[in-house]
């Protein structure tokens, strides 16, 4: 993906996060805290039977986390908390620069995020989210 297809799938999701407020019919949420940043994100979830309903992020936090955790919620509502989890790592993947295209093509719109590999700094503000909602499917399945 080049560098145009990258700023505007962050600027979109940063302008217009979809997934930015509250959810009230969350079976679960859980916090995220990026200190050299000052990201701190809450995720919240609904699960049914295995599956993420619906989600939502509230909280304060820079450019890429917002629009990565959006991207993120995008990706993973409607898919089964195993699927979540092997996207989780996916992205991971990528951010470590360790990635085929076909798993970046899985990824999505998350894929436009693969440039952050080449911005140290950036790295734990991408995966912020990520970081977040694998704590709280571990969480969830360890119940
Ligand atoms: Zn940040």
């Amino acid at each position: 993906m080049g560098d145009n297809i990258y700023n505007e799938v962050l600027i979109d999701h940063n302008l217009h996060p979809m997934h930015l407020h509250d959810l009230s019919c969350a079976t679960c949420s859980n916090d995220g805290l990026n200190p050299t940043c000052g990201d701190s994100l809450s995720l919240h979830l609904n699960i049914e039977n295995g599956v993420i309903k619906d989600g939502s992020f509230t909280g304060v936090g820079c450019a890429i986390s917002q629009a990565s955790t959006d991207i993120m919620l995008d990706l993973i509502i409607g898919r089964s908390t195993e699927d979540a989890l092997h996207l989780k790592e996916l992205f991971s993947k990528m951010i470590n620069g360790d990635i085929s295209q076909e798993e970046i093509d899985e990824l999505e719109e998350a894929g436009a995020l693969q440039n952050i590999s080449k911005m140290p700094a950036r790295v734990k503000c991408a995966l912020l989210g990520w970081d977040t909602l694998e704590k709280l499917l571990k969480e969830e399945g360890a119940k």
